[in-house]
């Protein structure tokens, strides 16, 4: 197999050097860019398999990246976060990054998360797309080979992750699940995630998904314990 490509955007040079180091020591290529312009430069022109984003950058900052990125491609964002309010900043806007981690973290976690990041990408990527499997529920149709979500016939702007939450509940109807076995089974590790990226998950896909996302019909608080989908 093809060594995967990981860009590295990261101002301090000690961190990149440190993260370089251990990924080529995994079999990773590895490209590097020191600051916001020639990061996003090469975030969309190098094809990359994963990105690992600063925050704070000199010239054009993280969150302004990932958004750029976004508007043109599905390539897993890891964002390398500093400080608690970046977390924040991370989970609460609409960025589309994929994962984050918190400064200082450890080199074992970091490839842990690569992994589990590209490869939920590349299982995405290969699935047969040629025919679709469509399961209704009311006026939502969901395609689980095509990825794709209508309501009332109109197709949902999904980002990946809602999609397969949103198919991972759907799929089993009525069954409770805590956020710990959400982050386990779709964001696919088990150790290291933040579970509050779960109800940020669920509050965008609520926003996309339902008629009065305050009110929803489809996926459900259970209190105290997680969320369950329901045919409406
Ligand atoms: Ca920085």
């Amino acid at each position: 197999m093809e060594a995967k490509k990981v860009l590295i955007i990261e101002d301090e040079k000690s961190i990149s050097d440190i993260i370089q180091f251990n990924l080529k020591k995994e079999g990773f290529d590895v490209d590097t860019a020191y600051d916001g312009e020639s990061g996003l430069e090469k975030a969309l022109n190098s094809k990359p398999d994963i990105i690992l984003l600063d925050v704070m950058l000199p010239g054009i900052d993280g969150f302004e990246i990932c958004k750029k990125v976004r508007e043109t491609s599905i390539v897993p964002i890891i964002m390398l976060t500093a400080k608690e309010e970046e977390v924040d900043k991370v989970l609460g806007l609409e960025l589309g990054a994929d994962d984050y981690i918190t400064k200082p973290f450890g080199m074992r976690e970091l490839v842990a998360r690569i992994k589990a990041n590209i490869r939920r990408f590349d299982f995405d990527e290969n699935k047969d797309d040629s025919s679709s499997n469509v399961m209704e529920f009311g006026n939502l149709a969901i395609d689980m080979n095509r990825y794709e979500v209508r309501k009332d016939g109109v197709a949902l702007e999904l980002t990946l992750r809602e999609f397969e939450l949103l198919q991972y509940l759907a799929e089993r109807e009525n069954r409770v699940f805590s956020r710990e076995d959400l982050l386990t089974d779709v964001w696919g590790y088990e150790y290291y995630g933040d579970i509050r990226t779960v109800d940020v998950t669920v509050r965008r896909l609520r926003e996309k998904l339902e008629d009065d996302s305050s009110a929803p019909k489809y996926i459900m608080t259970k209190r105290g314990i997680g969320y369950y989908f329901r045919r409406p």
